[in-house]
């Protein structure tokens, strides 16, 4: 059971503060999206959970543990850039097996979680690739999968689909929603597209100027916009 507690968390840099005073508790095993026009500080927010930005100000929780200042990689969460950052020269297969060599996974255990990885997002066929011969939405497959094959409890998306087309857009996004009810894992993903947020999520935070100006379910959301921004953003043209 992972949830991520996030209290009066503060980001800045130089004297710019991104996020403000921000307390977010994302539950066990939901699909919390966060949406926001492009600038609110979903990125860094995302960031600073994986432990990629130091903390000015709070404090960060992930399962029981304070993670405030801990390194990434002891954090337990995978994370899914915008744009994959795939090893060229490697295969996928390769690919998939480069976070378990690191974590000095033994090959058995290796060779079935990257099987088990390759099998969810219907990579068999491409495992002898290099990535320069994959299509745009193989390659995400495969940044998507090299978070999977980590098993980590908390998976963060940093809007995984905005670089490819409608029609992979959507296809991915159900293949996304099949992953998180075989997962069962938390997962946080980042878009600042108001239709991915509404198919996604368990509950969607509504995201200006590093201040959450709402939490609630897509209805929720879209039928009760709690002021003129969110009703701006997301909410029915009523
Ligand atoms: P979003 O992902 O919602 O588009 P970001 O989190 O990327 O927004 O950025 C939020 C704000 O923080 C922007 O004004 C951006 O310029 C600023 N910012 C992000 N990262 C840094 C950084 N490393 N140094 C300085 N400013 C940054
Ligand atoms: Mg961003």
């Amino acid at each position: 059971m992972t949830r991520v507690h996030i209290q009066d968390l503060g980001i800045r840099f130089g004297n710019h503060d991104v996020i403000k005073g921000l307390d977010l508790d994302v539950r066990s095993g939901e699909f919390l999206v966060l949406l926001g026009p492009s600038g609110c500080g979903k990125s860094t927010l995302l960031h600073t959970i994986a432990g990629l930005n130091p903390v000015s100000h709070g404090s960060i929780h992930i399962g029981e543990q304070d993670m405030t200042r801990a390194e990434p990689s002891q954090r337990g969460v995978g994370m899914v850039f915008q744009s994959y950052a795939l090893y060229p020269t490697m295969t996928v297969k390769e690919n998939l097996a480069f976070p378990l060599k690191m974590a000095k996974t033994p090959k058995a255990e290796l060779e079935k979680r990257v099987a088990a990885a390759a099998e969810m997002l219907q990579l068999q066929p491409l495992l002898d690739r290099k990535p320069g011969q994959l299509s745009g939405g193989q390659r995400q497959r495969v940044a998507i999968g090299r978070a999977v094959v980590r098993e980590a409890k908390v998976l963060l998306l940093d809007e995984p689909l905005s670089n490819l087309d409608a029609k992979l857009r959507t296809d991915l996004r159900r293949e996304l929603k099949t992953l998180h009810a075989r997962l069962g894992n938390t997962m946080i993903y980042v878009t600042h597209d108001q239709v991915e947020a509404m198919t996604l999520a368990t509950r969607i935070v509504v995201m200006h100027q590093g201040v959450i100006q709402q939490i609630g379910t897509p209805a929720e959301v879209y039928d009760r916009p709690k002021n003129l921004r969110v009703a701006g953003f997301v909410g029915s043209p009523a």
